[in-house]
C-alpha cells in the first residue's frame, strides 16, 4: 500500500508524520473522507467545500487548491491499483515546538492521504438487513460542525456501540438526538415525512445528509430539518443514518425498541438507491 505524506507517495508502512505534529499533540486539525467507486469519487465537491470551510474555521491555510487534490486522489488510487476505495484525507497545522497558541511564525500544514478498498456490495448487504443502534449521552464540545480529527467522545460512543451488538451510536443532548458517532441520524414519522437535526454547532454537516435531502425532495417526500427526541425516534415508522461510508444504511431496532416492524423500511430504501444514483461522480 502506498500513502501521501506532504508532497509525496511512500510505502504506507513507513508513511509518519512528526512527533510534535499539532495534530497528534492537540487534535489541531481536520479530516475528510469520501468514497471513490468505479473511479468515480462520490458528492466530492460537497467533500472538497466542507474541507475549506473546516479549515477556514481554524484559520489554516488551505495546502492544496480542488484540482490538484483530486489529481493526488487519482494517482494514490492507481498507486494502490484500486477502483473502489475510501479515501482519507487529513489536514494539521504542522510542526512546532508543544505549546497551545498557533505557532507565532506559522508553520507548513501536514497534509496527509491514505486509500483502502471499499466494499460496495458488503454494505448493501448490510443495508439489506438493517443495522442496530443505542444512545449515549453526547457530551462532545460546542463546535462539532468543524470536522476535527478530536474524536474521542465519538470513539468512546462508537466503542460502546460495538460493545452491545450494535452498528452505531444515536448521541442525545438535551433529550434530542443530535446525530450518530459518525453518521448522521433520521427518522421517518407515520406520515411518511423524514425528520433530521438542523444544522448548527451540534451536528456535523453531513454531506450524503445534504445530497440525501435532495434525492428526498426529487421522489417528492417531506423532509423537515428539526430536533427529535429519543422516544420519537424510538416510536418512529422508520429510521436511518446517513454517511459517506454506509450511504443510507436503514436502522431496525433502537436499545431494545424495534422500528417499525423491524425490518428495513421502504423509504429507507428508495433512498439508498436515488442516493448512490445522485452522488456519483459528483
Ligand atoms: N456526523 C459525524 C459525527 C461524522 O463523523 C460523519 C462522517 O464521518 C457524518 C456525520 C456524516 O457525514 P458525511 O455524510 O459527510 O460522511
Amino acid at each position: 500500500r502506498v500513502a501521501y505524506v506532504n508532497g509525496s507517495f511512500t510505502p504506507h508502512l513507513n508513511a509518519h508524520v512528526h512527533i510534535e505534529d499539532r495534530g497528534y499533540q492537540f487534535a489541531d486539525g481536520v479530516y475528510e473522507v469520501c468514497i471513490v467507486i468505479d473511479g468515480r469519487t462520490y458528492d466530492f465537491d460537497g467533500h472538497y467545500r466542507r474541507l475549506e470551510r473546516s479549515l477556514n474555521e481554524l484559520r489554516m491555510p488551505a495546502p492544496m487548491k480542488r484540482a490538484p487534490l483530486e489529481a493526488v486522489i487519482r494517482e494514490l488510487l492507481r498507486r494502490n491499483r484500486l477502483r473502489d476505495a475510501l479515501v482519507y484525507i487529513q489536514v494539521t497545522r504542522g510542526v512546532a515546538p508543544r505549546n497551545h497558541p498557533f505557532p507565532p511564525n506559522g508553520a507548513e500544514p501536514v497534509m496527509v492521504m491514505t486509500a483502502r478498498r471499499f466494499n460496495v456490495s458488503e454494505s448493501d448487504a448490510k443495508a439489506a438487513k438493517g443495522v442496530k443502534v443505542i444512545s449515549q449521552p453526547d457530551i462532545r464540545w460546542g463546535r462539532v460542525d468543524i470536522k476535527t480529527v478530536g474524536l474521542l467522545p465519538n470513539v468512546l460512543a462508537k466503542q460502546a456501540a460495538v460493545e452491545a451488538g450494535a452498528a452505531e451510536t444515536f448521541l442525545v443532548r438535551d433529550g434530542v438526538v443530535t446525530e450518530c458517532s459518525s453518521s448522521n441520524a433520521w427518522i421517518v414519522d407515520k406520515s411518511g415525512v423524514l425528520i433530521t437535526h438542523p444544522k448548527g454547532n451540534h451536528i456535523l454537516g453531513g454531506i450524503t445528509r445534504e445530497t440525501a435531502i435532495a434525492c428526498a425532495q426529487e421522489l417528492q417526500l417531506k423532509v423537515e430539518e428539526r430536533a427529535f427526541t429519543l422516544e420519537e425516534a424510538k416510536a418512529a415508522t422508520e429510521a436511518f443514518m446517513t454517511s459517506a461510508t454506509s450511504f443510507v444504511m436503514p436502522i431496525v431496532a433502537i436499545d431494545d425498541s424495534r422500528i417499525g416492524d423491524g425490518q428495513p423500511g421502504p423509504i429507507a430504501a428508495r433512498l439508498r438507491n436515488a442516493y448512490k444514483n445522485k452522488a456519483c461522480g459528483n
